[in-house]
């Protein structure tokens, strides 16, 4: 189904502007990630599309054509996983999983084939008599997951669902989520505030701050091309080089760099790959920090700002501490963003 949100906004009594009015539109099947820092607003957003939660009046919510604003949390048929896994400790796999269906007085023929087709799915058939209390925190997870899809909601809300597990569960369940939700076909909204988990499963990224959807698109297309100092920052962590801008040219303490258009009003922004230590450059700096990160090298640069900026080197070699570096960054890899739009 397609979700519709026109000038939805959330009051709390005691007056915290939550949701400011926000237009939202989901396509069918299409998977997208609330991405943004603590208290931005998205679990708010996604209370109120579940109906846990009663926007302001003058809010619409639409599923496909009806207008499910005053529909209870019931009646909308959304399926639900939180972080919280919410499951009943004592109950097996399979009754968990079959719990909504046999709410809706399925025939039990029909709940056992369901839950068959989703434990498959989910890769879960040998847990299936398992006690929850007798399952890892991934396998849980799978758990609420295929609970929450069983019923055959008409969309799917996730609310942080991977944020209790530990860092190398996080990363592989993530991975085998983005598959799954693709598997299902299902429309789903997905909240995080972990910019790596949104590019990951979203087919699209909407990025929250102060109650608003700041800007929302592919992840390539927000790591690409941010339209503010805010969505710079926060997505890929683009690093800004502060310095007197005059015209085409950047002054820094380091030397010059050559803007690809003028710069002036604006904050200019680059990303860690994009500075480039070389053999001859524009830019003198001196290495502070060293990282070896598997892949890559992580080199801190001092001398080129009045702060510390850091390059991703995928060199099989990295300079040492203390040594003095030539750093080139071309002008198409320089971001210009409007100051005024900063707002974190
Ligand atoms: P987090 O990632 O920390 O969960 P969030 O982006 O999901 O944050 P929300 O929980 O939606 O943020 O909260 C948005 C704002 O609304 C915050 O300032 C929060 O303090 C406030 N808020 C949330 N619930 C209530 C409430 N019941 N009454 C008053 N203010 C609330």
């Amino acid at each position: 189904m397609t979700l519709r949100l026109t000038n939805t906004a959330k009051t709390y009594p005691d007056g915290t502007k939550a949701l400011l009015p926000t237009e939202l539109s989901v396509g069918k099947g299409e998977i997208v990630s609330l991405l943004g820092p603590s208290g931005c607003g998205k679990t708010t957003l996604l209370r109120i599309i579940a109906g846990l939660e009663t926007p302001d009046a003058g809010s619409d919510i639409w599923f496909d054509d009806d207008n499910v604003t005053a529909l209870s949390v019931e009646r909308r048929q959304v399926g639900m996983v939180f972080q919280s896994y919410a499951l009943f400790p004592n109950m097996s796999v399979r009754k968990n999983i079959g719990y909504g269906l046999k709410m809706q007085k399925l025939p039990k023929s029909e709940i056992d084939a369901r839950v068959t087709e989703v434990l498959n799915m989910c890769q879960l058939q040998p847990f299936a008599n398992r006690a929850i209390t007798a399952l890892s925190g991934g396998q849980r997870q799978r758990v609420a997951l295929a609970r929450a899809i069983a019923p055959r909601p008409r969309l799917l809300l996730l609310d942080e669902p991977l944020s209790a597990l530990d860092a190398s569960l996080r990363e592989t369940l993530r991975d085998e989520l983005a598959v799954l939700l693709r598997e299902f076909n299902i429309t789903a909204i997905f909240v995080t505030h972990d910019q790596d988990e949104a590019m990951a499963i979203a087919d699209r990224v909407a990025v929250m701050s102060h109650g608003r959807v700041v800007q929302s698109g592919t992840p390539e297309d927000l790591y690409r091309n941010p339209t503010s100092s805010f969505v710079a920052g926060f997505v890929g962590n683009a690093m800004t080089l502060s310095g007197k801008i005059d015209g085409k040219t950047l002054h820094l303490e380091g030397g010059q760099l050559t803007l690809p258009k003028k710069g002036d009003g604006h904050t200019i922004f680059v990303r860690g790959e994009d500075v480039q230590i070389v053999e001859t450059g524009p830019l003198q700096g001196t290495v502070e920090t060293v990282t070896f990160l598997g892949t890559h090298y992580r080199i801190g640069i001092s001398g080129i700002t009045s702060y510390v900026i850091a390059s991703i080197h995928s060199g099989h070699q990295a300079p040492k501490v203390g040594e003095k570096i030539n750093v080139a960054i071309s002008p198409e890899a320089l971001m210009l963003l409007p100051k005024e739009v900063a707002t974190a």
